[in-house]
């Protein structure tokens, strides 16, 4: 009898849930869809990779069961994973990772993931190394951004956004030093002493904008240079796949080839130790050939928890300067700028109200705008204070609630899969323990309440209770890698509200 992925999947899924915990299962498990069984092998889509990460990590003897009892000893998992999640113009992409352990296999077989984690220097970073030591070879690269392409240079493309200019990025108080210092590497990259180059900042605050100006202005100037933009969550997730597919060398050879390489948010390389290693050969080759290397990160790098201190200690060869909240001046600067690049019409009290009352980020500026725009030519009404008013009431209320206790204790307990009520109870069952230690943990970072309001708002404890939770996460995220990774997750969904 054939069977079909779905029913296939949904019978693990019983055999699954009938192991774990409710909440894990929500969490864990239904957001994840099949989309393949072809000889034996199920592959299953999931969000992230730290989702895949993590179901290796926590689940794979619950997933190897179910497999078995389905699929037989010859049954077989992979995940799909979704690593960028695409737009209108293109598709999501996904990668394919098999799980590290067979339904059968008595020993588990490392995974590129898994060997990413931690460990010992593997057999293809030290091919990464010795690359990184020798002279860019002059055939056979592979780009990692457009799948087998040859080495003309002049086809590598550099994935920048055209929009971001140093025209279009208003100067002010706020930016002052980053915007100078951005020019100077535009004007010479490489041969200014700001380098590398590392702007950091907030969300929204036009850490991109910059870098992506630098990149545009070096490219108008110096045709011949190969300038390259790329997060470094993508650059994390192409090395994963040139693990995956045997082509480290590769992706190496491809960035060593780079005069100008702009790594956007950095941050997202902590705690990935394979992926430093790569970006810390790549680094020095170019920086001792003179290449300009620009960084953005969401913190400051001595707050780079889960950065390596020989790739720290690089970063402060060059310049760090910060961005900071654009004051009141600038965000109507700003304001204006906008309307006149989009030709949209807005009265001046608007302007004025809109930047006294969003003070927060530009980018929530400008989705206040872009709203009210909308509103504008949906009703066909002009835009008036009213119609500003309302659309900021809706904005006010997210900011609000971004911050509050409740937010960051539901979304620990959502995490951990733990309920709610239990995070405010006296229960001391470990995973319990762990997510009202970390909830307390991030209400301290992001909100003013005192220890003892954090005591009472879980469950009535006291201080020195909330002090020891908070050191003890604090030492876990210096001595555990995976727990490391979790609080990072976590703290993009308070940081990337
Ligand atoms: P970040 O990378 O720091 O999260 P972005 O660079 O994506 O922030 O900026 C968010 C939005 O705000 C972008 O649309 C950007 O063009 C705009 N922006 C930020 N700062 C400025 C500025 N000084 N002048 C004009 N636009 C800005
Ligand atoms: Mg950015």
């Amino acid at each position: 009898m054939l069977k079909d992925c779905r029913t296939v999947w949904a019978n693990c899924l019983r055999v699954i849930k009938a192991n774990i915990g409710e909440q894990s299962f929500k969490t864990w498990f239904q957001p994840i869809v099949p989309v393949q069984l072809h000889n034996n092998v199920l592959i299953i889509q999931v969000p992230s990779q730290f989702f895949y990460e993590w179901l290796e990590e926590h689940y794979v003897n619950e997933l190897k069961k179910a497999i078995y009892q389905e699929l037989g000893p010859d049954g077989r998992l992979e995940y799909s994973i979704v690593v960028d999640q695409g737009n209108a113009q293109t598709k999501p992409r996904t990668l394919n990772l098999p799980t590290s352990r067979k339904a059968t296999g008595p020993a588990p077989v490392a995974t590129p993931a898994a060997a990413l984690a931690d460990g010992p220097m593997s057999s293809s970073a030290r091919n990464v190394a010795a690359a990184a030591a020798a002279p860019a070879p002059q055939a056979t690269l592979r780009n990692p951004f457009e799948a087998s392409k040859g080495i003309d240079r002049n086809y590598l493309h550099s994935q920048l956004n055209h929009s971001y200019t140093f025209e279009n990025y208003i100067e002010g108080d706020c930016n002052r030093l980053s915007r100078s210092a951005g020019l100077a590497v535009a004007n010479k990259p490489g041969t200014t002493s700001f380098n590398p180059l590392m702007i950091y900042g907030g969300v929204g605050l036009g850490k991109t904008h910059l870098v992506q100006a630098i990149g545009n202005h070096i490219k108008a100037t110096n045709a011949d240079k190969f300038v390259l933009y790329v997060s470094a969550e993508k650059f994390t997730n192409q090395f994963i796949e040139s693990l995956r597919s045997n082509a480290v060398q590769d992706f190496a050879n491809f960035y060593l080839l780079v005069d100008i390489l702009i790594l956007d948010d950095v941050q997202f390389l902590s705690g990935k130790d394979k992926t430093q290693e790569m970006f810390f050969h790549i680094f020095n080759h170019l920086h001792q050939a003179g290449k300009q290397i620009v960084m953005t990160s969401d913190r400051p790098p001595r707050d780079l928890i889960g950065l390596e201190d020989r790739l720290l200690s690089r970063f402060k060869w060059g310049l760090t300067a910060d961005l900071q909240s654009p004051d009141f001046e600038t965000r109507m600067a700003i304001i204006q700028n906008k309307m006149q690049q989009d030709g949209i019409d807005i009265p001046p009290q608007v302007v004025e109200y809109l930047a006294h009352s969003v003070n927060t980020n530009v980018r929530e500026l400008e989705g206040v705008l872009i709203s009210l725009v909308a509103q504008s030519s949906l009703n066909r009404r002009e835009i008036d204070l009213e119609m500003a008013k309302q659309a900021l009431r809706h904005i006010i209320e997210e900011v609000e609630a971004e911050v509050n206790i409740d937010y960051i204790q539901k979304t620990c307990a959502e995490y951990f899969g733990v309920p709610l009520d239990l995070l405010k109870a006296k229960t001391r069952k470990k995973e319990v323990v762990t997510a009202r230690q970390v909830a307390m943990y991030f209400v301290k970072e992001h909100t003013t309440h005192s220890l003892k309001s954090i005591g009472h708002h879980f469950g009535g404890r006291d201080h020195t209770t909330v002090i020891h939770s908070v050191q003890t996460v604090s030492d876990l995220i210096d001595s555990d890698k995976s727990f490391r990774s979790t609080i990072q997750e976590l703290r993009k969904k308070f940081a990337g509200k």
